[in-house]
């Protein structure tokens, strides 16, 4: 079966548990720390590994422990890493990520090697991988040129592409009307779409309104994510339709995003119809926040079957 190509920055999150989140000059202190792999490309190739695709990872890391532990992780929840670019004299990502109370998050990234993966590199893995590809999912937190070099190549192949445009960067503007799906949250989707769309863009309407105009310009559908009020697709032609959410017991939601974008490779990958893929995702991201750390909550394919059934 093909399977899922991931192309997207690795980190090591290190997370504080703290009863509120800083502001700016404040300290916070809580009793919790803790240490797991993250960066967006690598938690979604995990998530799509867990939901059953075989899933290859191309990003870079630091020649370093960090890096060498950031791989190892990945490897042990079945993700090839074999066209990893290691680059010399640069730190591995590292993520430092606060949680409230709540289950609400700040973070902020040190990109290290993610900023540093090369066009070159991004232009042969994404080549030789395609073959068995069966969806390309790209997100940013890496250089724009190796987001772009990587829609295009899958575009070009007549392979889906899902771009998870996390943060917007200049390049996510340029591939609108690529034929990429974009997969915005609702903060990435109102910065997608025109100021003089703004309002109650609190409500679910508004989304449907900012995502049209999205899908219209893409000439593709858009699948926004909207936290607790589950997730949104809006067809090419601009059919609506919002997937409500699972009952989740929230703990953290870090990661929730990188789990749908990843359980929603690995669906369209196996050929799973879009409508049926986002409500699979939707699924597994509510089994997702449940657990501390971006990872350790993504559930198996048997656990996204179980939520849905
Ligand atoms: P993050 O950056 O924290 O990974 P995000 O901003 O990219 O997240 P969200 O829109 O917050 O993405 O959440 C992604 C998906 O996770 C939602 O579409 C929904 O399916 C699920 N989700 C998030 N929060 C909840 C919740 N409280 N209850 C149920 N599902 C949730």
């Amino acid at each position: 079966m093909p399977g899922v190509l991931v192309v997207g920055a690795v980190n090591v999150d290190m997370v504080v548990t703290a009863p509120t989140l800083p502001s700016a000059g404040e300290t916070v202190v809580g009793p919790g720390v803790e240490r797991h792999g993250g960066g967006k490309g690598a938690n979604a190739a995990v998530a799509a590994s867990r939901a059953g695709a075989t899933v290859t990872y191309i990003g870079a890391v630091g020649d370093d422990d960090l890096g060498r532990s950031a791989l190892a992780e990945l490897r042990a929840d079945g993700v090839i890493v074999d066209n990893v670019e290691v680059i010399t004299r640069c730190p591995t990502g590292v993520a430092l990520i606060v949680v409230d109370e709540n289950g609400e998050n700040q973070i902020a990234v040190g990109g290290g090697a993610n900023s540093a993966l090369s066009v070159e590199h991004v232009h042969e893995a994404v080549s030789a991988s395609l073959p068995e590809t069966g969806c390309l999912l790209v997100s940013t937190e890496i250089p724009d040129r190796a987001v772009a070099v990587a829609v295009e190549l899958a575009i070009a192949a007549g392979v889906p592409c899902l771009l998870n445009p996390a943060p917007v960067t200049p390049v996510v503007h340029q591939l609108v009307g690529s034929g990429a799906i974009l997969t915005p949250n609702r903060g990435e989707l109102a910065a997608l779409t025109p100021s003089e769309l703004a309002g109650a863009d609190r409500t679910i309407e508004q989304a449907v309104v900012r995502a049209r105009a999205l899908a219209s310009r893409s000439r593709a559908p858009v699948v926004t994510t909207l936290g607790a009020e589950g997730s949104l697709l809006v067809t090419a032609t601009g059919d609506a339709e919002r997937v409500p959410p699972l009952p989740a017991t929230v703990r953290d939601t870090t990661g929730a995003g990188d789990t749908f974008n990843g359980v929603l490779a690995a669906r369209l990958a196996r050929g799973t119809a879009l409508r049926a893929a986002v409500a699979d995702a939707n699924a597994a991201a509510a089994l997702s926040v449940a657990m501390l750390g971006a990872r350790a909550g993504m559930p198996t394919d048997g656990e996204i079957d179980a939520a849905r059934a």
